[in-house]
């Protein structure tokens, strides 16, 4: 018998068990029914009380039996679920990690064939569908409806692949299978809705948001792998500068380090990569605690926790109780309001290092930006130690890139960036291969820059400098830009100008 969820049980039971009281009551009043255990004491040829209470107690059994499996069964037909509702079993999922992205053709006959195999397979097309993509590392599954078909992509580091076509008719039942396993209503079609579906073991959670269009609803799938591994603050693709000025500031036992760039750029990354570092340099001595909106990644030995909707708990709220936990290392999501800036302010002023982000064009405007928050200048000059933009870029694919003559087209994209002496040496392009799948990119890296607040940055930010001003003298100063890490990789052919100056621009 499929199971129902504890908060349906309880809704359920009392349900029946008032219908059960209302039968009983009707019975009890019909003659023929009333005059059962005396019909039966009469053939046993006694006359005790406890005929009586046994048939009723009996009757009263039956009947709630009765209806809870009409009311489970009902449930069953309405919402179609499974025994196991939002949860993905393990043992119905099979990640193999071990393909990459030459599989992708392989995956889509599969994804066909499993579409096709038996009517209505819904079930096992949701499931093989979730396994391809964490199998092949996808950071998001798009499902798309056209008025002629649904397909199916994946972004898998950044590029876009087709996984084929689910059939229209069978669009419905699989929009309504991937809703129920992320705790969503398959009754509201013509709102958006957010929801998050699990496996079994928490090893792997997605978020899913489902959008409705003219063609039916648009569904979008972040894929999460809770277990993935930190990488290294080494392998990150940090150059040589910022990593030596960002495993010296993680040293600090005080102030603030902000990393910002784009929505999908790799500053969790960065920031766990951190955290991973002062774990090991400072052993067991340290104790990390991060509040994280939503948690992607857990990690052994910090102490996360999740902020955000359906907590109760605010970026703010969340700050100034972990505060209390006697904290040394604080990773905090993101700063977005006012008060969550003047919390962190305060903390990195009183003896904890924090690790954070914010949403500003460069580094030079992270500045400017905590200022239109509240915060004064002066506090900003004296615990911000550093801040760290970052970009991620389509990596060339090595086994069909080539030499390239630099056109006026590069030189323009290059001008409206404010290089105007060309530069030397020679750029790369690709025009993709089967090792691509004719994309031209193969994985990506990452672009950084690091600002240091130097005394006299400290003296331009105290006084509230616009950050181009920041920005002309940090590289005063001998920043390198993200321009310039990008304009080195481009010489290395592992990344192409266009692409560059599209990524750096934003
Ligand atoms: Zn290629």
């Amino acid at each position: 018998m499929p199971k129902l969820s504890s908060r349906d049980i309880i809704f359920a039971r009392i349900a029946c068990f008032a219908s059960t009281a209302l039968i009983t009551f009707i019975l009890s009043r019909i003659d023929s029914v009333k005059g059962i255990p005396d019909k039966i004491m009469n053939a046993v040829g006694t006359e005790s009380a406890v005929v009586a209470v046994v048939f009723w107690m009996l009757l009263v059994f039956i009947i709630y039996d009765v209806l809870m499996r009409i009311v489970r069964s009902l449930w069953i037909q309405v919402r179609k679920t499974p025994d196991n509702i939002g949860v993905i079993r393990n043992s119905d999922i099979k990640i193999n990690t071990s393909r990459g992205i030459g599989a992708i053709p392989a995956y889509r006959v599969e994804f066909e064939d499993v579409l096709n195999s038996t009517k209505d397979n819904v079930i096992g097309a949701v499931n093989t569908l979730i396994s391809i993509g964490f199998s092949l590392g996808a950071s998001d599954i798009h499902i798309n409806p056209d008025p002629e078909k649904v397909t199916v992509i994946l972004r898998i580091q950044g590029n876009l692949y087709s996984l084929g076509e689910i059939p229209r008719h069978l669009y419905s039942h699989f929009a309504r299978r991937i809703k129920i396993l992320s705790g969503l209503s398959i009754y509201k079609q013509s709102i958006p809705q957010d929801g998050q579906l699990y496996f079994e073991d928490k090893s792997y959670t997605a978020r899913v948001a489902v959008f409705p269009t003219a063609n039916g609803e648009r569904i979008a799938m972040r894929l999460v792998n809770v277990h993935a591994r930190i990488m290294d603050l080494e392998s990150i693709g940090m150059p040589e500068n910022v990593l030596l000025d960002c495993k010296a500031l993680l040293n600090r036992s005080q102030g603030m380090i902000i990393i910002t760039g784009p929505t999908g750029s790799g500053k969790s990354t960065t920031m766990f990569s951190s955290l991973l570092h002062i774990q090991k340099l400072r052993k067991d001595s340290v104790n990390i605690v991060t509040l994280e909106d939503p948690i992607e990644t857990n990690l052994e030995g910090f102490f996360q926790t999740q902020v955000g909707q359906n907590t109760g708990l605010t970026f703010s709220t969340g700050l100034r109780s972990v505060l209390r936990q006697d904290p040394d290392v604080i990773m905090l999501g993101e700063i977005r309001d006012e008060e969550t800036a003047t919390i962190a302010v305060r903390a990195a002023m009183t003896g904890h290092l924090l690790l954070t982000t914010v949403h500003a064009t460069s580094t030079a405007g992270v500045f400017n930006r905590l200022s239109q928050m509240g915060i004064d200048p002066v506090e900003l000059s004296s615990t911000v130690h550093a801040v760290i933009s970052q970009r991620l870029c389509r990596q060339l694919c090595p086994a069909c890139r080539k030499k390239t003559e630099l056109t006026d087209a590069h030189v323009r994209q290059l001008k409206l960036l404010g290089v105007n002496e060309v530069p030397e040496g020679s750029f790369y392009e690709a025009d993709g291969c089967p090792q691509c799948l004719g994309h031209g990119f193969r994985g990506r890296i990452a672009l950084f820059e690091i600002l240091l607040v130097t005394d006299t940055l400290r003296d331009f930010i105290s006084r509230g400098c616009p950050a181009y001003e920041l920005s002309k003298e940090a590289r005063k100063a001998g920043m390198a830009t993200l321009l310039d890490h990008g304009l080195e990789l481009a010489r290395e052919g592992r990344i192409s100008l266009m692409e560059m100056t599209r990524i750096v621009s934003d």
